[in-house]
């Protein structure tokens, strides 16, 4: 499942250079979290490293991107070019 920023961001950018998929970027009124890169850290660390930072907690799971862990990590081969 994909994160997702909430309106209630303020625009701090910590999250964004957290990102190891590089998948946060600023949108238009607020931070937007690209759904086809995001897997939830999957292959890098054990926690979502933006939920960690976000300093108000803005960033909760996507309902309408649900994945099962496998995917996530089928996703993370393909986007860092592991996958055969
Ligand atoms: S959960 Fe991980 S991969 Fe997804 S947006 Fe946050 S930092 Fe990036
Ligand atoms: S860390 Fe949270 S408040 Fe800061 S830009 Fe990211 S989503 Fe927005």
């Amino acid at each position: 499942m994909a994160l997702i920023i909430t309106d209630e961001c303020i625009n701090c950018d910590v999250c964004e250079p957290e990102c190891p998929n590089n998948a946060i970027s600023q949108g238009e009124e607020i931070y937007v979290i690209d759904p086809n890169l995001c897997t939830q850290c999957v292959g890098h660390y054990d926690e979502p490293q933006c939920q960690q930072v976000c300093p108000v907690d803005c960033i909760p799971l996507d309902p309408a991107h649900q994945e099962t862990h496998d995917e996530l990590y089928q996703k993370y081969l393909i986007i860092t070019g592991k996958s055969a």
